[in-house]
This record gives C-alpha cells, structure tokens and sequence, in this order.
C-alpha cells in the first residue's frame, strides 16, 4: 500500500483540508500531511503556528500523521518512501495550475503519482484567504475552520 503526502501550506487549516485529509485516510494506510516550510514566502501564521493548528485539528484523526517541510516536495516523497501526492479540487479554477504541478513532480521523480479529491460540496468555495479576510474584518471564522484556528485568530484579532 503507497504512503500518500497531502502537501499544502495550510495558513491556515480550514474544514476543506481536514476533509481531504480524512477522504485520503480512507484509501491510504499511511497520510502524512506536510506543512510547507517556506520562508521566502510570507505567511499570516509562521510554520510553527501551522504545524501546531494542523495537529490539533486532526487530533481525532490519528492515521493522519503531521510533519512540516521545507525544500521539493519530490525529495519529501523520497525522504518518506512515499510515491503519492494528495490534493484537492475544488472548482475548475483549481485545476491549471495543479494539472501543472503533477506533471512537474512526475518529471522531476517519475513514479510520483497525483491524487485529487474532491471534498464535500459544503467547502467547495472554501479557502485559507477568505477566511483570513474574514478573520481580519472582524468576521466569525467558526463555519469554516476548527476551534484551535478560531482561537488564533482571536488572539491576533480580538474582535474575530
Ligand atoms: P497550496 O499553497 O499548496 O495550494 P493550501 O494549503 O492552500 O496549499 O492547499 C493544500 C491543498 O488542499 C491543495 O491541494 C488545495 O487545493 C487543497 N484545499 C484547500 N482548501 C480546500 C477545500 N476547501 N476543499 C478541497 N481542497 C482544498
């Protein structure tokens, strides 16, 4: 049975990552969700912050395993003895740019294979950016992200 990677940067975890991630447990024995460590790239919640809100979040899911990450992900795959990336689809817009990611991953290590699910209609619209917007004008993020986020948005936004 292929060990699958969920790569994403997760900033931060919403309800449409935990339900690719549980989807994936059902078809995977080993899911290991790798938040991405960047650090030209900035980020709302540093990479510490994210690794620490995906545990939490997926606290009641034990067959998903949390690390983080930073360099290709082709080398993780090998580091892991994984051959699977998961992602997910959501609307159409989703789909050039990671139709281009899958075939630059196979490129670089042939035999990684890309897996896209697709979560429950309700997340379909849901991204990590809108709620960040939401959080910041004072909206309430609890339809879209668990309590541990909720909290770290009210730490950072008293108002949220
Ligand atoms: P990245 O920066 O690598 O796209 P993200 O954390 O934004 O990282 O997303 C990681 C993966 O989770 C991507 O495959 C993305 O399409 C997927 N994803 C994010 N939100 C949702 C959602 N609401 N429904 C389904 N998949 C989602």
């Amino acid at each position: 049975m292929p060990v699958a990677l969920y790569p994403g940067t997760f900033d931060p975890i919403t309800f449409g990552h935990i339900d690719i991630a549980v989807r994936a447990t059902k078809i995977f024995s080993r899911v290991i969700a790798v938040v991405a460590e960047n650090p030209a790239k900035h980020h709302f919640f540093s990479a510490q912050e994210r690794v620490a809100m995906v545990k939490e979040a997926l606290v009641g899911h034990p067959s998903v395993e949390v690390i983080s990450y930073s360099g290709l992900i082709v080398n993780c795959l090998r580091e892991q003895k994984a051959t699977v990336l998961i992602r997910g689809l959501r609307a159409i817009s989703d789909f050039e740019y990671e139709f281009q990611m899958a075939f630059t991953n196979r490129n670089m290590l042939s035999g990684a294979e890309t897996v896209f699910l697709m979560p429950s209609a309700k997340y379909v619209y849901l991204n990590s950016t809108m709620v960040k917007e939401i959080a910041k004008l004072g909206g309430d993020v609890a339809p879209f992200v668990p309590e541990c986020v909720r909290a770290r948005f009210r730490a950072k936004f008293p108002a949220a």
